[in-house]
């Protein structure tokens, strides 16, 4: 460890206040601690927002959800209006980490996490993530965890979030507070894609913090579920993951919504498995042909080519489970 200073502000001014001058915001602190420890991320001052009041969880008006960014993985997972309207963010939540780090950890920060690429975490290698221009050593490393939707030339890292692959799938939308005040933007929009600057992982300006996380509202009723595929049960990142959520209304598919994790670099949405499935009728065979173009454009590298099979079987496993066969 090096040192570094730490504040807790009494309240979001003075937090803010001090995000303008370049402090690093903390909370839950479950990824920034271990990256501080490895020497990865350097920070020169912490502060320590985990007690500004940002933890409600709400109903909107317009019959969403409102989560604050401070509410911790767990509380989300365990709150019943989540778990009766959003099992698939209940479900994604509860795959994720272990339920220490899950009492830990926030919302906010978990759509924030850093990718789990061994190199990212290897300050002897080189990785445009970590110091732009310096290389990609998964390239032609060892990449069987990597991503084969959404690369570039310059980073093949996998998005390591299961909650932010709900997200997308429900077309979350994101609170921002800054130095500037309040602005909203879309969960993939927040996120953008590795491109020539993978060191630029989200939209946060300078200052910013994520206040909230925002379900908008879906038709109804609504069905989702969440299934993540990887090497053992517990403890583990994915391989493959698809959220779905349906809504069936007289034996028809009015609405689909199918993202993936674990194969992009970002939260993936499955459009084209989507335009298959809206307007049809729910059917085996459906699920199977929707699935079928899950992995479409996907590039695989050295040592990831079986996730574009894994994906579709997961993707057709997963709209079994929820939208069911009638
Ligand atoms: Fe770094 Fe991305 Fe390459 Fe991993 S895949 S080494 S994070 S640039």
């Amino acid at each position: 460890m090096y040192p570094f200073a730490y504040t807790k502000p009494a309240d979001t001014r003075a937090a803010l206040a001090a995000g303008a001058r370049g402090g690093r915001y903390i909370a839950g602190g479950t990824t920034l601690v271990d990256l501080m420890r490895e020497t990865v991320e350097r920070p020169g001052t912490l502060v320590d927002i985990s007690g500004l009041p940002l933890r409600d969880v709400q109903a909107t008006e317009q019959g969403g959800l409102r989560i604050g960014a401070l509410a911790s993985m767990a509380d989300v997972a365990a709150d019943s209006r989540v778990r009766s309207a959003y099992p698939v963010i209940a479900q994604a939540l509860e795959l994720s980490a272990s339920a220490q780090l899950r009492n830990m950890a926030t919302i906010g920060g978990n759509i924030l996490q850093r990718t789990r690429c061994t190199y990212f975490r290897d300050v002897s290698a080189p990785c445009n993530k970590r110091r732009r221009g310096s290389g990609c050593a998964a390239l032609e490393g060892y990449n069987r965890s990597h991503a084969i939707l959404g690369t570039s030339d310059a980073c093949v890292a996998t998005h390591p979030s299961d909650l932010a692959v709900a997200l997308a799938a429900l077309d979350a939308i994101v609170h921002l507070l800054g130095p500037d005040g309040e602005r909203s933007l879309a969960l993939t929009e927040f996120l953008p894609r590795p491109g020539n600057t993978p060191d630029r992982e989200h939209d946060l300006r300078p200052g910013e913090l994520i206040i909230a996380v925002e379900i908008p509202p879906h038709p109804r009723p609504l069905r989702s579920g969440y299934l993540k595929v990887r090497d053992r049960q517990s403890y583990e990142f994915a391989l493959t993951s698809a959220a779905v959520v349906l809504n069936i209304t007289g034996g028809v598919i009015r609405d689909a919504r199918v993202a993936a994790g674990g194969v992009g670099t970002v939260p993936w949405r499955l459009t084209a498995v989507e335009r298959r499935l809206t307007g049809a009728r729910p059917s085996d065979r459906l699920w199977a042909e929707a699935a079928a173009v899950a992995a479409d454009g996907a590039r695989p590298l050295r040592h990831n080519g079986f996730k574009a099979e894994l994906l579709k079987r997961t993707v057709e496993r997963q709209l079994r489970t929820v939208g069911g066969t009638r």
